[in-house]
């Protein structure tokens, strides 16, 4: 059985050893676009500061060619499900029996003058991490567009070099899909006692520029921030533009069904470049979350190799990290304006804790600083428990427990 692999990260690994478990007659083809792919995406920002060198992001279990596995330092730029074949960049195709699409997402370009200036980055792979580590010698201002947790967490690494950092933000809050507003007001406090600036409910209409070399940012207010050196972090887009013939249905990024097959019969698709269906909102949405990847890639993996498995529950809102040197869990539901939810929130000192209920089920939650047991919680969440009376006895111990 042949198998393809486009993309090189998370869904694709995860997916791959999979098949070369549970298949010994495999022969398996990755393409991937990156010089060295198979790291974890979310420590990018290490490098920015040598808090991490490149070797201590790199999956622990590295994929090497072997009999059976054969890795191709490509891009994939067209499926023809026809002839069963995909073609690369190099000029050459590949065959399959079966083929999965796992090439993740890519950074927004906001569409104002300026962005093509030198200095200004995007920053979604090693590559581009090493290239901005790079520039930041003699780098004094920075400037990150885009407030949401990839761009706060590159904004804490920039600002570990010492350079002065500031922060955009177009929504009225830092952490949008993290936190709700007493949150993020809690975390910005953190980071700009830490010497970090923040301006949310703003937003960047030009990149000043002298010479070709960025010198600041216009935002709408009329302010303007001096920079050498800017981060467009302004969200990512599926990676699904080489799909555009295939005959694939696409809608916002790749639909498949709970098997993870796409409406085209042998082709899979996993990770970011999929629209998850969220178990809590209920809708079909774009989310970009590295446990969602390894889920979609597992299952995918097992389908392929002939063994039936479904998606479990997926959450377009659910992550675990660390802002300011504020822990924080979320997960589900963390905006709500509607009387249709019951919100409960408790705060003690820097701990803060947030839960939304629909009826008996727990839907949404966020966990600062103290973040004990809230693993445990998200799984109600993600598999919509109904608690019954058990409810109130719930909201009592998690809450109660910032008190000992
Ligand atoms: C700074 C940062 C922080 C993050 N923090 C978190 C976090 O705290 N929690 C969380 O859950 N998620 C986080 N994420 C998101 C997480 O990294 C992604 O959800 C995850 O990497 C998606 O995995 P993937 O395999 O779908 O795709 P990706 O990791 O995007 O990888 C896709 C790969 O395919 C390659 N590719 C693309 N097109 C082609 C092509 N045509 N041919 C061949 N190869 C191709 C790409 O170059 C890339 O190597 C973060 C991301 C970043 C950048």
């Amino acid at each position: 059985m042949r198998y393809v692999i486009v993309g090189g990260s998370i869904a694709a690994t995860t997916a791959l050893n999979v098949i070369r478990a549970n298949r010994p007659d495999a022969e398996i083809q990755v393409v991937a676009d990156e010089a060295m792919p198979f790291y974890y995406r979310a420590l990018i920002p290490f490098l920015l500061d040598n808090s991490r060198i490149v070797d201590d992001i790199l999956f622990t279990e590295q994929p090497t060619n072997d009999e059976r596995v054969h890795f191709h330092h490509d891009q994939c730029i067209g499926v023809d499900p026809g002839k069963k074949m995909i073609g690369l960049a190099s000029g050459t195709t590949c065959s399959y029996d079966k083929l999965l699409l796992a090439a993740g997402s890519s950074s927004r370009i906001p569409d104002i003058p300026g962005v093509a200036s030198q200095g200004v980055f995007t920053l979604r792979n090693m590559d581009e991490a090493l290239k901005v580590r790079e520039a930041l010698q003699g780098c004094r201002n920075a400037v990150v567009i885009g407030g949401a947790l990839a761009g706060v967490k590159m904004a804490e690494a920039l600002k570990r070099t010492g350079v002065h950092l500031t922060v955009v933000e177009q929504r009225s809050h830092i952490l949008p899909f993290i936190a709700d507003t007493e949150t993020a007001r809690r975390m910005s406090n953190k980071l700009c006692e830490q010497g970090m600036e923040i301006h949310s409910n703003d937003s960047a209409k030009e990149i000043l520029a002298t010479d070709g070399q960025a010198t600041g940012v216009r935002l709408a207010s009329g302010k303007t921030i001096s920079a050498d050196l800017i981060l467009l972090m302004a969200g990512v887009r599926p990676n699904v533009e080489f799909l555009a013939d295939s005959g694939i249905d696409i809608d916002q990024a790749v639909l498949t069904d709970r098997e993870m097959q796409t409406s085209v019969v042998d082709v899979y698709a996993a990770g970011d470049m999929v629209q998850i269906h969220d178990a809590v909102i209920g809708k079909d949405v774009v989310s970009a979350l590295w446990g969602n990847a390894v889920h979609m890639g597992r299952t995918a993996g097992f389908n392929m190799s002939g063994i039936k498995a479904l998606v479990p529950p997926l959450l377009s809102s659910f992550n675990s990290t660390e802002i300011g040197g504020l822990p924080i869990i979320s997960a589900g539901l963390l905006h709500t304006d509607s009387s249709h939810y019951a919100v409960y929130t408790e705060a003690q000192g820097e701990n803060y804790r947030k839960l939304i209920f629909d009826q008996d089920r727990l839907v949404g939650m966020i966990f600062l600083g103290d973040v004990s047991r809230a693993g445990v919680y998200t799984n109600l969440i993600r598999n919509r428990i109904s608690l019954g009376e058990r409810k109130d006895a719930l909201v009592r111990e998690i809450m109660s427990a910032l008190y000992y």
